[in-house]
């Protein structure tokens, strides 16, 4: 840090995303990206008529975008918000909803940018406890009165409570926004978009980053009752008019028109969490239940770091925190077949090994 560094962030810890290696020699099950490439559509999409526009700027409403969102969604393209991923929704969320009357709760364990958002604008923030087995208990966020951030599943659990629990969670804190994170919401969970008809305190995020292959886009969506999405727009005015890019508007626009062949990746995906959670069974690991494209597991011999760096030394990378409530276990992304077949390999011969130690 340099000396003229604010000193208001001396105590900031950033977010550490996951390793993004250049060389690609890993098997990359790390940062829960879809391990299928975009559609055909979207790869003709992003051409070179698009590129050569690029010396104008994009459409700061994303109008077609939006519209297409919206008419997928069954909603008012005045009830679609757009933004540079959802972490930079999240971040104008907080920014927009919370100040020092109006502090913001999420559970203890969960996506790690929620703290470091709350931190960055200095916004006071309560980090509740999961239950026994990471269990999120949907009472502990009743009639709470603060803003609320739950990611539904959750991560890195994997795990998701019932729509009607987010509906009592909305319903019992009408004077606080309720922001419910849905970047996993494709892989078999319920979303909980229709309740927007009927609270207007509830935000859902979605992104393009997970079931539609489009991480390296940064694409994410939230949908509200049209008072949220109007305080959102007014950050995003006063921050980055142009956050999304003309590729991306491309790109994003494209995928919708291939639903199809990204349900298919879904199925796919899920499909592959079940064989994966059954082979690790077999060698005694315990896996959390899973609604997402990644798994919570955690081996009966190696401790979760060891695991870890025994995984990366041959070439798997997967994700471990160091943490004393989670830092047995690992997150998995599941990948295609093949990818999972050699992260199991390596597996078995790093519990042969550990086992042969004992
Ligand atoms: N929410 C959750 C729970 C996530 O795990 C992630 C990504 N890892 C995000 C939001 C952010 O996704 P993106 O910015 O790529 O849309």
């Amino acid at each position: 840090m340099s000396r003229y560094m604010s000193s208001r962030f001396d105590a900031l810890e950033a977010y550490v995303p996951g390793e993004q290696p250049q060389d690609k020699r890993y098997v990359k099950l790390n940062t829960n990206e879809s391990p299928f490439p975009p559609s055909p559509e979207v790869l003709s999409a992003v051409n070179a008529a698009e590129t050569e526009r690029l010396n104008l700027y994009p459409d700061p409403e994303g109008k077609a975008l939006r519209e297409k969102l919206a008419d997928m969604y069954g909603v008012g393209p005045e009830n679609v918000f757009l933004a540079n991923g959802s972490d930079e929704l999240l971040f104008f969320a907080v920014m927009a909803f919370c100040d020092k009357g109006r502090p913001v709760a999420f559970p203890n364990i969960s996506y790690g940018f929620y703290p470091v958002y709350a931190q960055l604008l200095q916004m006071p923030y309560t980090e509740i406890p999961l239950r026994e087995g990471f269990v999120l208990e949907a009472a502990d966020y009743c009639g709470l009165n603060q803003n609320i951030i739950i990611a539904n599943p959750n991560a890195p659990t994997g795990r998701a409570i019932a729509v009607s629990d987010i509906e009592e969670i909305v319903r019992t804190n009408p004077d606080r926004v309720v922001l419910i994170d849905e970047a996993y919401i494709d892989f078999g969970g319920e979303s909980c978009l229709p309740l927007i008809q009927k609270y207007d305190n509830l935000l859902v995020c979605q992104t393009f980053s997970k079931f539609r292959s489009l991480a390296g886009g940064r694409l994410g969506f939230a949908l509200a009752d049209k008072g949220l999405i109007a305080d959102l727009e007014k950050i995003k005015y006063s921050t980055n008019s142009y956050n999304i890019n003309r590729l991306t508007n491309a790109a994003a626009l494209a995928t919708l028109d291939s639903n199809d062949y990204y349900v298919a990746n879904s199925k796919t995906i899920q499909e592959n969490r079940a064989y994966t959670t059954t082979e690790l069974a077999k060698l005694g690991f315990e896996t959390l239940p899973s609604l997402t494209n990644f798994i919570f597991t955690r081996c009966p011999v190696a401790e979760g770091g060891a695991l870890y760096r025994g995984l990366k030394a041959r070439g798997v990378l997967v994700r471990h925190w160091d943490k004393p409530a989670i830092s047995d276990w690992l997150r998995v992304t599941i990948g295609t077949r093949e990818q999972m077949d050699i992260f199991l390999d390596k597996v078995r011969e790093i519990v042969k090994e550990a086992g042969a130690d004992a």
